[in-house]
Formats: C-alpha cells, sequence, structure tokens
C-alpha cells in the first residue's frame, strides 16, 4: 500500500516549485526510475542543476537526501534549503550560484518508492545503504546490514538495486570527470540519538581512507571558522561499521580508477545523520510530554529545519576552495 503518495506528491511539487523559483538558474534532470513497487509504480529519480552550466562542469558540488524512505527530515532540510537560496528575496540568496563561482547539484528523493511506500528501504525491499557490495570488515549482526531477506531489515540485496545506480550515474556524471575541483558532497540522513554527526568514509573498516587529512582540515575550518560547533565529524566507522555503504565503493572506485592522484581534483562524500532528537536540547521539557519521546517535536519541526541553512550554506561554498587551500 502507497500510504506515503501523498507526501511524495507534496516533495514533488516543491521540486517543482522551485525548478520555477530558479528560472535560468534551474534545470532539472533525471537519472532514472525507481524499483516498481507492487503496485506497479515506478517513480522518476529527479535531480536538480542549479548555477551556470559552466560552474556545474567545473565547480560541482553535491546534496542528496531520501536514501532512506523514512528519513523525511533530510528531503526537507535540503527542499528548505533551496527555498532559501534561490527565492530572489531572501536573505539567503546565493549570488555565488549565479555568478558562477560555485555550481549545485542534488538529488532530493533518491528512494521515492521507500517514500510513497513509507518503508526505510526501496520497494524491493533492499536498503540502499547497505546495498553496494563492499565487505566490512566487521559489523553488527543484522543493524550492520544482513543477506538472508528481504523481509528484515537492512538488506542488502543481490546487486546494485535501480536508486543505487541512479546515484552511481549521477557521481560519475557531474564529479568524476573533473581535473581540478574540491568537490564534496552531502547525503542527508536522520539517526536515533542527539548529536549531528558529519561522516567521512569508511564506513565499512576503521582504516583511514586516502584524504583523511583533506577531511579533517576541512572539518576543522566548518567547526572553528565558520562556528558549527554542534556538529561532531569523523570517519563513519568510529560510530559503527556496515556492509554495502555506496559511498565507500564510489569513493574508493574514484580512487582507484578515476583519480591517478596527478589530478588536483578530489571527491569528497560525507553523510549529514541528523539527530532527531537534536531539538529536545533547545526545549527539554519536550522529553516529558508523552508525543514528544516518540513524534519528537512535531510541532517544532520547522525551527529545526531551518537551523541547517547556514550549515548547508557553508559546505557548498566549499566548492569555491581548491586542493591547495587544504594542504
Ligand atoms: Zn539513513
Amino acid at each position: 500500500m502507497l500510504r506515503g503518495l501523498r507526501r511524495l506528491n507534496r516533495y514533488e511539487k516543491r521540486i517543482l516549485d522551485i525548478v520555477k523559483i530558479g528560472g535560468k538558474l534551474v534545470r532539472l534532470q533525471q537519472f532514472g526510475f525507481s524499483r516498481k513497487t507492487e503496485e506497479g509504480f515506478r517513480f522518476p529519480i529527479h535531480a536538480l542543476e542549479i548555477g551556470t552550466e559552466k560552474a556545474i562542469q567545473k565547480k560541482p558540488v553535491g546534496i542528496v537526501a531520501g536514501v532512506h524512505g523514512l528519513e523525511t527530515v533530510g528531503i526537507r532540510i535540503l527542499l528548505d534549503f533551496l527555498e532559501y537560496i534561490l527565492h530572489k528575496k531572501s536573505d539567503g540568496y546565493m549570488t555565488e550560484l549565479e555568478k558562477g563561482k560555485v555550481g549545485l547539484v542534488v538529488i532530493p528523493i533518491v528512494n521515492p518508492g521507500g517514500v510513497a511506500k513509507k518503508t526505510r528501504s526501496n520497494p524491493a525491499g533492499v536498503d540502499l545503504m547497505r546495498n553496494s557490495g563492499v565487505e566490512a570488515e566487521s559489523a553488527p549482526l543484522l543493524f550492520g546490514g544482513q543477506k538472508w531477506t528481504s523481509k528484515l531489515p537492512y538488506y542488502r540485496g543481490n546487486s546494485l538495486e535501480p536508486e543505487s545506480r541512479a546515484l552511481y550515474r549521477f557521481v560519475h556524471h557531474y564529479f568524476y570527470p573533473n581535473e581540478n575541483a574540491i568537490m564534496p558532497v552531502l547525503d542527508l540522513h536522520s539517526g536515533f540519538g542527539t548529536i549531528d554527526h558529519v561522516w567521512w568514509p569508511y564506513a565499512g573498516t576503521k582504516s583511514p581512507c586516502q584524504d583523511t587529512p583533506v577531511y579533517e582540515k576541512i572539518s576543522e575550518f566548518l567547526k572553528v571558522i565558520k562556528r558549527h560547533s554542534r556538529f561532531k565529524f569523523g570517519p563513519q566507522s568510529e560510530t559503527y561499521t556496515t556492509h554495502g555503504d555506496l559511498w565507500d565503493r564510489f569513493y574508493d572506485h574514484y580512487v582507484e580508477k578515476v583519480n591517478d592522484g596527478k589530478k588536483n581534483a578530489r571527491f569528497l562524500p560525507l553523510t549529514l545523520e541528523v539527530g532527531t532528537w537534536s531539538d529536545i536540547k533547545d526545549n527539554p521539557s519536550k522529553i516529558f510530554r508523552k508525543r514528544g519521546i516518540f513524534n519528537p517535536a512535531k510541532e517544532n519541526k520547522f525551527e529545526t529545519i531551518v537551523t541547517y541553512r547556514d550549515f548547508l550554506r557553508d559546505f557548498v561554498l566549499l566548492g569555491q576552495s581548491n586542493l591547495k587551500d587544504w594542504k
């Protein structure tokens, strides 16, 4: 049953409105379709190019959301951010996009079938963030990804799902070809707990990735200079390890096959896991309300969502930098 169809339609409408608001600065693209639902629906997976064509090509930064169909906070944070930076009358209007200093490419909903079905997984029951085929060194028994059955959560599937392939095509198209660019890509998720984590690779091993020094410098910059001190930065495996992380696969593919190390370009995937209880810090009385615990601060969702605008703006502006800035 498609209990989330109205919700999905609402988001799609906002995406079309964003295309309208952005005028010449925004172009709608499609990178594929979701898995078919039992009812026979296949949903298109849309991407938006925001900025001049040259900046999209030479200075692209990425943001994606909705890999897990239940984590709609990430989708709403992203749509709010786009409205905020594209409205000409908004305080947040980003002139850097218009001037071609940086380009932004987004997939607001990677897993539209999961949103429509109100499931974490895609319509085939596959958890896309366990789907890459990468084997972790060790991972928690169920949560780390399992190959037994799609009837249990965290199912890894047998091969790349259509949504995973769409995300790969997106990454390959916009980020792999550049010779000279810093290309951070942020994947928005939400998790249990109060802390906002920003993770870099790897999810599958505690060994540091090749770009750890660059990630550390960027984190320090965002934390100290840009004052985003509430975010906790680090490799994902510091929090937990999982099998099948898509970013592990794309990152390794880039490092091993695309960039021989001679290019002054870096593809830098990051995951923001929004602590869904993070607004409780501001209003501790919520925790004592019955609804507050299971449905954190529904009345305060809007305020929670807008608190990510500054962080996302500073994240996008990283695309203006060069590799030598982080050495
Ligand atoms: Zn997630």
